[in-house]
């Protein structure tokens, strides 16, 4: 086997260096992709931090990968060498728990990320678990598809999960990568689209991705105004919520579903609940049916992340980017490798 040449972190918060290692034998189970390009997520820069305490290092980010199948392993099912496929946050499941057999295999305790203990599509190939690695529809522009495959099925999922009606009115809390995916798919569900953002300079484009209507969380009484209203809020941030006015923007039966990795305790009100039965949940990414489901849908909707391009030798750039708060809305880096 050659090595696969990659960028990695030595150490937290360390800047990105060319990196190879030897990947072994292709495990049985395994895909190997070439990798053409790879979104850019914010828990790459969390993972880049040790902010969940769970990297290691040397570490290669990059789980919004697309490429083309390079190699199948002998147990591997569904894929062709030459397909174009994506793999996003998940790497493997055990695909024997109830969770995997119920096809909720994002939710399988035994569950890997891509960037989790292994190395990730900030690279020339990538291996995982056939399982993740779903093919690409044709309708879909594989420069524009990375984003999907993590932050575009984490705000799908919900719509999902939660039988969401196309009458129903939903928020959109934060107007970042998974924020601007997420007022697409709303749109495009039939439901009546509110986003909230700190910019007023992203209204323009919130409008243009499907937002009925543009509210700036900074100016005072923006959610007072939205009392009572909104059937589910995606919240896709990562700073602390205000809870207690979040739930009161809730028509009864209401739901925040929170996807955005907030590290502080959510502090919330019990009566903010009980009085109009609402509730509060919260997800990982998405199942490989959920990924399929978002793809189709994506393709008949034309829906597609607004992403800025970056060599992938030009990494550090870009993360420096993202961490600028810059980003508009997601960067694909695309492979010079
Ligand atoms: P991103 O592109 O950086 O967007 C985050 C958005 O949050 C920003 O665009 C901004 O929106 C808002 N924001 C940032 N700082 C803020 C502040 N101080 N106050 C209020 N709003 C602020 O990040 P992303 O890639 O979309 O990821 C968002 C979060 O989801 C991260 O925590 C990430 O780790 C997590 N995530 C979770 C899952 C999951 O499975 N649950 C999957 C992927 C990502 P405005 O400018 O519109 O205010
Ligand atoms: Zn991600």
């Amino acid at each position: 086997m050659t090595a696969i040449h990659a960028y990695a972190a030595t150490a937290p918060k360390s800047p990105l260096q060319p990196f190879e290692f030897d990947p072994g034998e292709l495990g049985q189970d395994q895909v190997e992709i070439k990798v053409t390009h790879c979104g850019i997520c914010h828990s790459d820069l969390s993972m880049l931090d040790n902010e969940w305490g769970m990297s290691q290092f040397p570490l290669v980010p990059g789980h919004e990968a697309v490429g083309t199948v390079l190699a199948i392993g002998e147990n591997a099912k569904g894929l062709k060498v030459g397909q174009r496929v994506g793999v996003g946050w998940s790497a493997s499941s055990c695909l024997s728990c109830r969770e995997c057999l119920s096809g909720h295999h994002n939710l399988c305790a035994e569950s890997q990320g891509t960037i989790v203990g292994r190395h990730g599509g900030f690279a020339d190939r990538l291996r995982t678990q056939w399982t993740w690695v779903r093919p690409i529809p044709d309708a879909l522009d594989p420069s524009k598809a990375g984003p999907l495959f993590c932050g575009g099925v984490t705000v799908f999922t919900p719509f999902l999960a939660y039988d969401i009606s196309p009458t129903a009115r939903v928020g959109i809390l934060g107007i970042g990568g998974l924020g601007h995916m997420a007022l697409q798919f709303a749109n495009k569900w039939g439901c009546e689209v509110h986003a909230f953002t700190t910019n007023d300079s992203k209204e323009p484009e919130a409008r243009r991705l499907g937002a009925h209507v543009v509210h700036n969380t900074k100016s005072d009484g923006a959610l007072k105004k939205m009392a009572g209203s909104l059937d589910l809020i995606i919240s896709t941030i990562n700073v602390p919520l205000d809870v207690p006015g979040l739930l009161e923007t809730l028509a009864p039966l209401g739901r925040l579903h929170v996807v955005g990795a907030v590290l502080e305790p959510l502090s919330v009100p019990a009566f903010g609940m009980i009085m109009g039965q609402k509730s509060i949940s919260g997800s990982p990414v998405g199942s490989p049916t959920a990924i399929d489901r978002m793809l189709e849908f994506s393709a008949r909707h034309l829906i597609a992340p607004v992403v800025e391009g970056f060599p992938m030798s030009k990494v550090n750039d870009a993360l420096e980017h993202l961490r600028a708060g810059k980003a508009r809305y997601r960067i694909v880096l695309n492979s010079d490798f």
